[in-house]
């Protein structure tokens, strides 16, 4: 967030990336430079590896083989939260039982922030995702958009170096997806911060992306702006993916 980070961290390098579920090969060989501040859509149909993908780079799931590189460091070794991310989940996982303010909160106070700093954190969030009104209510008193937008602000709070989101608005209707798309493309203009972003939709992939990663099968299949896919898909698979008349 503007208001805490002096310099940004958030360049992502993926090396030779191998991971598998017992005898199933899931991802396989992935190499990948995410620079900071870089809005990265990851897209490709339904089981090719991407969740198993954004989970590994939040510390979520082990690689079989392969390095992953935070900042320049290494985090093979961090646990997720020792690594400066947070992710947003189409779910989104929210604890019923407690108020948006303490929903916000409870990551904060876990990781023992002074009471002056999680309030600070938590006025700036409700600020930038217009929840300001809904801060003492429950997550069932809330529509989809609003949990969702809770759960975007339980990521900010968390001053992140990467942001990751996996399919994050697949809960929500039509209307309210172009509109949380529109909001969530806001919030990365103003904070500058890298985000991955999986969908499976190729419209979201090529309105929101700065970069399109584009996997098939575990693997890559092409890396590149939205207009470079469109005009040079290096295959069938990417041009029907993305929709362009080859
Ligand atoms: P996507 O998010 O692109 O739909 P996933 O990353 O969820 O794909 O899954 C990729 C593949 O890995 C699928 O074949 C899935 O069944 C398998 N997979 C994912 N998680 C596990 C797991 N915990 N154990 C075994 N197989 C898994
Ligand atoms: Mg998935």
């Amino acid at each position: 967030m503007v208001i805490y980070r002096e310099q940004a961290m958030g360049d992502l390098r993926l090396k030779n990336l191998n991971k598998s579920f017992g005898a199933v090969d899931v991802l396989h060989d992935v190499n990948l430079q995410i620079d900071n501040g870089e809005f990265v859509v990851f897209v490709g149909p339904s089981g090719c590896g991407k969740s198993t993908l954004l989970r590994i780079i939040a510390g979520l799931e082990d690689v079989t083989s392969g390095s992953i590189a935070i900042g320049g460091r290494d985090v093979g070794a961090l646990s997720p939260a020792e690594r400066k991310i947070a992710m947003v989940f189409q779910s989104y996982a929210l604890y019923p039982h407690m108020s948006v303010r303490k929903n916000l909160a409870f990551g904060l106070e876990n990781l023992k922030f002074k009471r002056d700093e999680i309030d600070a954190r938590i006025t700036e969030a409700a600020r930038m995702l217009a929840i300001e009104p809904y801060l003492d209510r429950r997550p069932k008193q809330l529509s989809g958009g609003q949990r969702q937008r809770v759960a975007i602000g339980r990521a900010i709070v968390r001053d992140p170096e990467i942001f990751l989101f996996d399919e994050p608005l697949s809960n929500l209707d039509a209307a309210l997806r172009v509109q949380t798309r529109a909001e969530i493309t806001k919030l990365h203009r103003e904070m500058q911060t890298t985000m991955i972003y999986v969908t499976h939709d190729q419209v979201e992939a090529m309105t929101m992306a700065d970069k399109i990663v584009v996997l098939r099968a575990g693997r890559i299949e092409q890396v590149g702006t939205p207009l470079e896919l469109f005009d040079h898909p290096r295959n069938l698979f990417v041009a029907g993916f993305l929709g362009s008349p080859r």
